[in-house]
């Protein structure tokens, strides 16, 4: 058997070896490293898969984040809502934008916001929400929308973990991150789409959040040497883009093979009392950029040890939910209760997830288990 990894991307690129390979000698032999032709080609094919009128290519997830809620020109001081359950860069672009990030606690079942406390959250200051789309399983956006609809607030989709995921909004399947005013992705190597570097990008329906992201990632500017507004440098690199083209038409293969693997995990797991496998909602077909269990008990350090020893990698994603960050302390202050997200952070334990897991492999990781817990 091959050695389990938590990530296979050395399997999936032996896979697309030819192709991967034809594209980025095409890159070099152009030597059109910035803004070269792939980058248009990328940007457009994205659009067409996701149907969003606008894709806004940057260098990686975080500064789509940090581009989109510059582009909403919120006022120092504004408060935006977010989950205390993500990766911190939801969070720390809201800090360093000078704007307040409220935190909000997650279903203990879908790890995502809950939508009655967004909305018990909301105070004259809030403008935005920032629905995280965790571990590819989409937010409840038909009651976010709605709320955001009924306080006139701006919504930001963080995509980076749900890319290609469809989402029944109000009957119709949309792609996540095209429901809101603006969704975020990242193109880390990890993720479901994923590059060989760092990558992003923002994508809208509006034209002008278009118009004006488009300049904020170019140095605010639209003509060269002449800058309406601040920006930034943030651009994708011409050789993540041709490498995107490749992956992008696989995408929805992809997220079948990791669907696959989920099911084969969820078979083997779900009728164990101590172990909770992870929730499936009717309206998002979850993309399972993570398979997170939850463990009874206090137990899941012991599991992860013990599988340690079997030379099963497993991750804890997230150890410390952001409310307890050192970081955001300055923040904190009169926060409302966020027990769920206590106690997920001692209780999950991500397990192998990527498209080369074979059933040798998932009967293997699951098989060592289910004996842990004999
Ligand atoms: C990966 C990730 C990001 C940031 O993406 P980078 O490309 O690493 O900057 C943001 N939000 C979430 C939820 C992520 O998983």
């Amino acid at each position: 058997m091959e050695q389990i990894r938590m990530v296979d991307l050395q399997a999936q690129y032996k896979r697309l070896k030819p192709e991967l390979d034809n594209a980025m000698n095409t890159v070099i032999e152009q030597t059109a490293f910035i803004n070269g032709p792939a980058v248009k080609t990328f940007q457009t094919e994205l659009e067409d898969y996701l149907k969003v009128k606008h894709v806004i290519p940057c260098a990686n997830g975080t500064d789509a984040l940090q581009v989109a809620l510059m582009a909403l020109g919120l006022k120092e001081g504004d408060e935006v809502i977010t989950s205390t359950f993500t990766f911190i860069a939801t969070v720390e672009v809201i800090a360093l934008l000078k704007l307040k990030p409220v935190l909000v606690d997650v279903d203990m079942e879908t790890f995502t916001l809950i939508p009655e406390q967004v909305e018990k959250a909301i105070t004259k200051r809030t403008k935005a929400i920032i629905p995280v789309h965790l571990f590819g399983q989409g937010a409840d956006m038909n009651q976010l929308m709605a709320i955001a609809q009924k306080h006139q607030l701006k919504v930001v989709e963080d995509t980076a973990q749900a890319i290609g995921s469809n989402y029944k909004f109000n009957k119709q399947s949309l792609k996540l991150g095209t429901i809101g005013d603006i969704g975020c992705t990242s193109f880390f190597p990890s993720k479901n789409l994923g590059c060989f570097g760092d990558g992003g990008a923002c994508f809208t329906n509006d034209d002008q959040l278009a118009e004006q992201m488009r300049m904020i990632v170019n140095h605010g500017s639209q003509k060269k040497y002449y800058h309406q507004v601040i920006g930034v440098n943030s651009r994708l690199d011409t050789l993540q883009a041709a490498i995107l083209s490749i992956k992008l038409k696989e995408l929805d293969d992809f997220n079948k093979r990791r669907r696959k693997a989920a099911d084969f995990y969820d078979g083997a797991l779900k009728d164990h009392p101590d172990i909770v496998i992870p929730a499936r909602t009717h309206e998002s077909v979850h993309t399972f950029h993570q398979y997170t269990l939850r463990i009874k008990n206090g137990q899941r350090d012991k599991l992860q040890s013990y599988l340690k020893e079997k030379d099963i990698p497993s991750m804890v994603y997230y150890p410390v939910p952001l409310h307890q960050q050192e970081a955001f302390e300055p923040f904190m202050e009169g926060t409302i209760e966020l027990g769920n997200s206590d106690v997920l952070s001692k209780e999950v334990l991500s397990l192998p997830m990527h498209t080369e897991l074979t059933n040798e492999q998932l009967e293997y990781i699951t098989d060592a288990i289910l004996a842990f817990f004999e």
